[in-house]
């Protein structure tokens, strides 16, 4: 579906497919749970979701001529993090707005985890002091103009990399990829869970997923907190994306499948359920994940599963899409455990 599309190879290659045996038997057995290690995909600054997307991204970027990444997130932005290192690793500048999106009180929240090697990559983070929005914020546009007023050449990558025209093309090839492993695998995935904030992931496998009736299998499992917005980023992704790649099938608001169950209190913030979520995949899988995206859709998958959402026998692909050095930011949190 993308012969069409340059890509500039940021990551190691296919992501491993994990079975989870200790988390399944753990959760009743009834249902088979592997997890898709998207937070192993590459060797730059510990990866992510955000690589796919950028790898489709850059090509554009390179032919804009600019010398400058510019782009937008929360203190502790794994994307941010990501365009860092892509800078890095194309020898461009990069200037980031960093904003306060979420309110956490941590001693070190502002200088460890995600901020603390973004600034180590060379990137110029810029503090300020918004709240929470996917949207396309002014902040961005101003930091743009301050490169153009300094000489540079900026290319813009909005929050997330998602409302790029590219954002959504990552992970409709992520879907091609589970597709050739499920062929070695022997079966094919019933369910796949993933978080969901900025869209552009869950759409681009929405139509990745099209092709083969699976668009309403891909279960997102909000963790934005302003769910309507996200839903509305996702649907306009995915049909741009869809459009984009020629896809000869409508996508309909019924492939969108969202769960706004688990976002509470608010974006960045953890629930009690989140941090029991988190410890269990820790102490079953030594599987670490964040409070701000994995630990919500972890704890999402868990307590469908207890609920019996997936019928008995399901086999469920829960997407891991990395995030994990923002822990580093709730030190206090997990001082314990
Ligand atoms: N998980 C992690 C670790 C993330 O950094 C993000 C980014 O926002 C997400 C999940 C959500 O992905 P998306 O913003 O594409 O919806």
């Amino acid at each position: 579906m993308l012969e069409n599309f340059e890509r500039y190879p940021l990551t190691f290659g296919k992501t491993p497919i994990e079975h989870l045996p200790r988390l399944t038997e753990t959760l009743g057995g009834k249902v088979e749970i592997y997890a898709k290690r998207e937070d192993c995909n590459s060797g730059l600054a510990m990866g992510g979701n955000k690589l796919r997307k950028l790898e489709y991204i850059v090509p554009d970027a390179i032919k804009s001529g600019a010398d400058t990444l510019v782009s937008i997130g929360g203190v502790q932005s794994n994307h941010t993090r990501m365009v860092a290192a892509t800078a890095a690793k194309l020898g461009m500048k990069c200037k980031l707005v960093q904003e306060s999106w979420v309110p956490h009180d941590d001693a070190v929240y502002d200088r460890v985890g995600n901020i603390l090697m973004t600034r180590l990559m060379g990137a110029d983070c810029q503090m300020v002091d918004e709240g929470f929005d996917i949207g396309i914020r002014s902040s961005w546009e101003d930091a743009m103009q301050s490169v153009r007023d300094q000489g540079g050449i900026p290319y813009g990558i909005p929050a997330g990399g998602s409302v790029h025209k590219y954002g959504g093309l990552g992970y409709v090839a992520f879907a091609e990829e589970v597709r050739e492993q499920e062929k070695e695998l022997g079966f094919t995935f019933d369910y796949i869970v993933v978080c969901v904030v900025t869209g552009s992931t869950q759409a681009g496998m929405i139509v990745g997923f099209k092709v083969d009736g699976r668009a309403s299998k891909v279960i997102g499992i909000d963790a934005s907190g302003t769910v309507e917005q996200t839903r509305e980023q996702v649907k306009q992704i995915a049909h741009n994306t869809a459009e984009l790649i020629g896809l000869k099938m409508a996508i309909t608001d019924e492939d969108i499948h969202i769960n706004p169950d688990y976002a509470y209190p608010a974006y960045g913030v953890p629930s009690a359920e989140t941090n029991e979520a988190m410890r269990l995949a820790a102490r079953t899988e030594a599987m670490i994940t964040d409070p701000v995206y994995e630990g919500k859709s972890m704890q999402g998958l868990i307590d469908l599963v207890k609920k019996d959402y997936f019928p008995i026998g399901s086999k469920v692909l829960y997407v891991h899409l990395g995030g994990v050095p923002a822990i580093n930011g709730y030190s206090y949190t997990y001082r314990n455990g």
